[in-house]
């Protein structure tokens, strides 16, 4: 097989992911431009084999050494604002977009800062937080698509975008290269969130200092303890469901979510008693049962746990936990 000189073989990726498992990934290449996305097109598509686009590894569990092309995303060139529309390139940390749009008088993001990760990360799970989804202000996306080789353009409404789902969950050839967000020209706080209620939020530098403030006290700073925020998905259950659950633990933790009930992910796994427990070299959060900890550099610890908690929750209540990270088999 013969490599293009940016292609860069038996990479490990311990660094580009917040778990810190080390695996290697058979082939790897850094993106920053167009041509360096057609690099990556016609190699997979002349030696067909299977790869894999990363932003900063915030949500992705690396489960065995990767036999295919890690696409890592360093698109970061533009940033472009037009009246109350923003398009900015997806290799953008996420973070510095936020705080970039509220230094610009462009506001509807601020919920969401503090989120690790890229840009272009956002739409694929819908990252959302404190009241708050990337959804509600994304007008459309560029993508190219790994299949064809071409560009093309998703609005809003063709994301299929939902409680951290898209289009793009099950559509892994899409690359999001741009995205077009619609943003508000006034500040109008959303305190939704009940620890944010007590405030009266003037300005959305003051909503995000708070929303950075909890955030500090809530989770765990992966760059110390490795994590990938919440592991599992709140899981939704039918509203006929509700009852039985309701008659075994009368203080369920639970929120309407449109026909749907959905049940707090956290609140069932510290009732099975998992919150600060440790397992070889993984551990669920002390401060947050929906984080898991690893100290681990192969996956197995942290794999276990996570099916060990699986585990408990289905025999204990019958639901089936689903993992938020995308995990890589
Ligand atoms: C401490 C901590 C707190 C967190 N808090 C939250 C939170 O409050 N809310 C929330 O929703 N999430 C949260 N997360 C999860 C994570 O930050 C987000 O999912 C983020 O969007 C991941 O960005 P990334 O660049 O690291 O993506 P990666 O982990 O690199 O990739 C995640 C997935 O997206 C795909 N992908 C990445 N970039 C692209 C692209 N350009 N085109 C197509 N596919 C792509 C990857 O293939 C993979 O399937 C948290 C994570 C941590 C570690």
């Amino acid at each position: 097989m013969k490599l293009q000189k940016k292609i860069v073989t038996n990479k490990n990726l311990r660094k580009f992911n917040s778990l810190q498992i080390s695996v290697k990934s058979k082939y790897y290449l850094e993106c920053k431009t167009d041509s360096d996305l057609d690099v990556a097109f016609q190699f997979i598509k002349k030696n067909k084999i299977k790869f894999l686009i990363l932003g900063e590894g915030t949500n992705v569990v690396f489960t065995k050494p990767f036999e295919g092309l890690v696409i890592k995303n360093a698109f970061k060139k533009e940033k472009k604002i037009y009246k109350n529309k923003v398009k900015v390139s997806s290799g953008y940390n996420w973070d510095r977009f936020v705080s970039f749009c509220i230094k610009n008088s462009l506001y509807g993001l601020e919920n969401l800062s503090g989120i690790p990760g890229t840009v272009g990360a956002g739409p694929i799970q819908n990252i959302g937080a404190y009241g708050a989804e990337i959804s509600d202000y994304i007008e459309h996306i560029e993508v190219f698509n790994f299949k064809t080789g071409n560009i093309e353009i998703l609005n809003n409404m063709n994301c299929n975008f939902d409680y951290r789902n898209s289009l793009f969950k099950k559509n892994k050839h899409l690359f999001i290269k741009n995205i077009f967000f619609e943003l508000k020209e006034k500040f109008i706080a959303n305190n939704s969130y009940q620890d944010l209620q007590v405030y009266n939020f003037k300005k959305a530098s003051e909503l995000r200092k708070s929303i950075l403030k909890i955030r500090n006290q809530k989770l765990e700073n992966y760059l110390i303890k490795p994590n990938v925020g919440s592991f599992f998905k709140n899981p939704l259950i039918k509203k006929k469901d509700l009852k039985k659950l309701l008659s075994q633990e009368a203080d369920l933790k639970f929120y309407k979510h449109n026909e749907l009930i959905k049940v707090s992910a956290a609140w069932l796994i510290e009732r099975c008693n998992f919150k600060g427990m440790q397992f070889n070299k993984a551990r669920v959060s002390k401060k947050h049962s929906l984080v898991l900890i690893n100290e681990d550099k192969s996956p197995n610890s942290i794999i276990n746990l996570k099916n060990k908690i699986k585990n408990i929750v289905l025999t204990k209540y019958n639901i089936r936990l689903e993992e938020e990270p995308t995990i890589i088999s």
